[in-house]
């Protein structure tokens, strides 16, 4: 028969458990392959996979629907921090080539966060303390209660520094641009190469010169240079990797 204290020390035994999430932390700059590899590894292990910087975007996309100028950082933040955004696996009904379904306030923002536009809007409010504050939040409390493959510019230091994984995933700004064109092109986006690459150096100056949270390797940081890998040797060296640190 269970006595109080035994009792007791389940009921701890389970915070331990909740609080003691896996967390694979990865960053790294624009178009390096970090969604992709953080979502296969996440399928693999059986983790949540959170793209933050869908939320960055989706922040952007709020600022656009609410009529809010996206310099206007107060305004922002406080709309954000009355704001659902969930993000989860596809569903089949959603099977449609997107990697997450990103719910801003109940609707479907999955496709209309990946423009341009979004991502030019994604990078000028991620500059902003308030709303990184607000989006940290947020992600957090994700990571607390559940194993997650979270992936973005500030994992590994701010939003997850007692990660047990942290990873920061590089790539040449050539290769990055080359993959990023591709990918646009297979989405019927038909944008100049030298635009993809010059995008791709604004904001790589951007993240990495912003004033809060810059975009940096820490100390501890495993960096793998994806430049001649292959996305299957980046997943399994990942994934290899955490097994060993026991996450599965
Ligand atoms: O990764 P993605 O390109 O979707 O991110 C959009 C923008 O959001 C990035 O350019 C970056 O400026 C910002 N971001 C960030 N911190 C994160 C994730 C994304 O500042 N953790």
């Amino acid at each position: 028969m269970p006595n109080g204290l035994g009792c007791k020390e389940n009921s701890k035994e389970k915070i331990e458990e909740i609080i003691m999430s896996f967390q694979i932390a990865i960053d790294g700059p624009v178009a390096a392959g970090k969604g992709t590899v953080a979502r296969l590894v996440a399928s693999r292990l059986g983790f949540l996979y959170v793209d933050t910087g869908a939320m960055y975007r989706a922040s952007a996309l709020l600022g656009k629907q609410k009529g809010i100028d996206l310099n206007n950082e107060a305004a922002l933040s406080q709309e954000i921090s009355h704001s659902e955004m969930m993000l989860r696996n596809p569903l089949l009904s959603e099977q449609d080539g997107r990697q997450i379904t990103v719910l801003l306030n109940g609707e479907d923002v999955s496709w209309m966060i990946r423009t341009e536009e979004m991502s030019r809007g994604a990078s000028i409010v991620a500059q902003y303390a308030e709303v990184r504050k607000e989006l940290v939040k947020k992600q957090q409390r994700i990571a607390q209660t559940t194993h997650v493959v979270m992936e973005g510019r500030d994992i590994t230091f701010r939003v997850l520094p007692d990660a047990q994984m942290k990873i920061y995933l590089d790539a040449s700004v050539e290769t990055r641009a080359k993959r990023r064109h591709q990918e646009l092109l297979s989405r019927g986006v038909d944008t100049a190469y030298e635009q993809v690459y010059k995008d791709i150096e604004d904001r790589d100056a951007r993240d990495m010169g912003r004033k809060v949270d810059p975009l940096h390797v820490v100390e501890g940081s495993w960096v793998l240079d994806t430049t001649n890998l292959t996305i299957e040797d980046v997943v399994e060296l990942i994934a290899t990797k955490a097994k060993e640190l026991g996450a599965v």
